[in-house]
C-alpha cells in the first residue's frame, strides 16, 4: 500500500464484516475447498430467499453467468441479440464469445435504462431485415430498475426471451419484486467492487429446475454420467469455490445493511450539495422502482457550468478521491464500431456530462464530506 492510499477515497471498494470468515474457516476446517459444498449451496439459498427466485447455481463471475445463460436461450453463431448501448462491456462480451451479433438499443432519460420504443423500431426493423433477435438482454444500470413492463410487453409480444443482467442491482426491486427474477435468466455479480463481493464471482437465478441443472453441468466441464470422463457437449469451468461462496453467505447476512447505506450516501449527496446548481443527481426512482443507488450518479448542467466531467474528476483525484465516468455507450466503443444500433443520442449525452461519485458502503460523513468540500471548490469557482 502507499501511503497515500490511506487516506483515498475509491470509488466502490469492498466492505467485509466479521461473518464472512466464520465460513470461510469453516470452509477450510473440514476440507471443503474444491468449488462443491455446503458454502456453496448455502449461498445458492441465501440467494433464492433473498431475490425470490426459484433456482440459483454460483459462477465464477457474473460474465460467466451472462456466457451461460445466453447460451440456455439458444444464442448460437450467426444470432442477434437485443443489448443495451449504455452497460459496461461484460453485458456485451458473451455475445461475441458465442458468435453472436449485439444489436445495440439507446437508453430513455427516465431510469437511464434500455428504451422501450427504440426496442420495438429494433426489433421490428431486424425482423424487416430478415432476421428475428434470438433473445433480448436488460440491464439495471447503477441499481435503477428498467422500465420493465414496457420492455416484457414487446418482448412477449415478439416471442424474445429475456436475460436479465442484474449484476449492479441485488436488492433493487420493480414493484415489490427483486430485480434478476423477471427475465427467463437473471444474473448477478459479486466482483470486488459491486454491492456486496466475494472478491469474484457470480450466479445465474432461474425458474426453470431443469435450466439450473443443465447450468451446473455446463459449468463443471459437460461432464456425462460416467465414470470415464464422457463429454458429448462443450463444458465450461464456471464455478464459484466452496471458499469464495463463504465470503457470500457472510455478505448476505449484510445485504438489507449494505443498501441502506448506499441509498442514504445517495441521500446525503442530494441534500448536502442542493446549493450546487451545476449538479444533477443520477435518475430520480420513478413509482414503479426500488433502487439499490450502488453508485451515486451525477450529471452536469451546461446551463451553470462549463466543467467538463473529466475536470471535475481531475479535480477529484487532486484530492486523493476516485471517481469515474459514467460508462461510455457500446455503441462507441471500437470494438463494437460494425454492429446495428437504434438511438444512441441519449447514452451519448449521458457520457458526455455524467459522473460516478465515491459510494463505497463504509463512507463515514466526513469522507462525504471532503467530496462534496471537493465538488463545491470546483463548481462554485
Ligand atoms: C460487473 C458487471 C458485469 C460483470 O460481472 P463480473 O462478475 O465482473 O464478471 C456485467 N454486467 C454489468 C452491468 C456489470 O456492472
Amino acid at each position: 500500500m502507499r501511503s497515500q492510499d490511506y487516506d483515498r477515497i475509491f470509488l466502490s471498494p469492498p466492505h467485509l464484516g466479521r461473518h464472512e470468515l466464520n465460513y470461510v474457516h469453516k470452509a477450510i476446517e473440514d476440507n471443503w475447498v474444491a468449488p462443491a459444498g455446503p458454502n456453496l449451496t448455502g449461498f445458492e439459498q441465501d440467494i433464492c430467499q433473498y431475490t425470490g427466485a426459484q433456482h440459483c447455481v454460483a459462477l465464477s463471475s457474473g460474465t460467466a453467468a451472462i456466457h451461460l445463460g445466453l447460451i440456455m436461450l439458444g444464442v448460437g453463431p450467426g444470432d442477434e441479440v437485443l443489448c443495451p448501448s449504455f452497460t459496461f462491456v461484460a453485458t456485451a462480451n458473451p455475445i461475441l464469445y458465442l458468435g453472436a451479433t449485439p444489436v445495440f438499443v439507446d437508453s430513455e432519460a427516465t431510469t437511464w435504462n434500455m428504451c422501450p420504443e427504440r426496442l420495438r423500431e429494433a426489433i421490428e426493423d431486424r425482423i424487416r431485415l430478415g432476421k428475428k433477435p434470438k433473445a433480448l438482454l436488460l440491464v439495471h444500470l447503477y441499481g435503477m430498475p428498467a422500465q420493465l413492463q414496457q420492455l416484457q410487453a414487446i418482448a412477449e409480444m415478439f416471442d424474445i426471451p429475456i436475460l436479465e443482467d442484474a449484476a449492479e442491482a441485488l436488492g433493487s426491486r420493480y414493484d415489490g419484486r427483486r430485480l434478476g427474477t423477471f427475465g427467463a435468466v437473471g444474473i448477478f455479480s459479486f466482483n470486488g467492487n459491486k454491492i456486496i463481493t466475494t472478491s469474484g464471482g457470480g450466479a445465474l437465478v432461474t425458474d426453470k429446475a431443469d435450466w439450473a441443472a443443465q447450468v451446473r453441468f455446463l459449468a463443471t466441464q459437460a461432464k456425462d454420467p460416467a465414470p470415464h470422463y464422457q463429454h458429448s457437449v462443450v463444458g465450461y469451468n464456471y464455478r464459484l469455490s466452496n471458499i469464495l461462496a463463504g465470503i457470500g453467505r457472510g455478505q448476505m447476512e449484510l445485504i438489507d445493511n449494505r443498501v441502506k447505506s448506499r441509498r442514504e450516501i445517495y441521500t446525503w449527496y442530494q441534500r448536502n450539495l442542493q446549493d450546487v446548481a451545476a449538479l444533477q443527481f443520477g435518475p430520480t426512482e420513478p413509482a414503479f422502482g426500488f433502487s439499490n443507488r450502488w453508485l451515486t450518479t451525477i450529471t452536469l448542467d451546461p446551463a451553470h457550468t462549463d466543467r467538463t466531467p473529466e475536470q471535475v474528476r481531475q479535480h477529484l483525484e487532486t484530492h486523493n478521491i476516485e471517481s469515474r465516468p459514467l460508462w461510455k455507450p457500446l455503441h462507441q466503443q471500437p470494438l463494437f464500431a460494425d454492429a446495428p444500433r437504434y438511438g444512441q443520442t441519449v447514452s451519448a449525452d449521458l457520457f458526455t456530462r455524467g459522473l460516478c461519485l465515491p459510494s463505497g458502503s463504509a463512507m463515514t460523513e466526513t469522507d462525504l464530506r471532503r467530496v462534496a468540500d471537493a465538488l463545491r471548490e470546483i463548481l462554485l469557482a
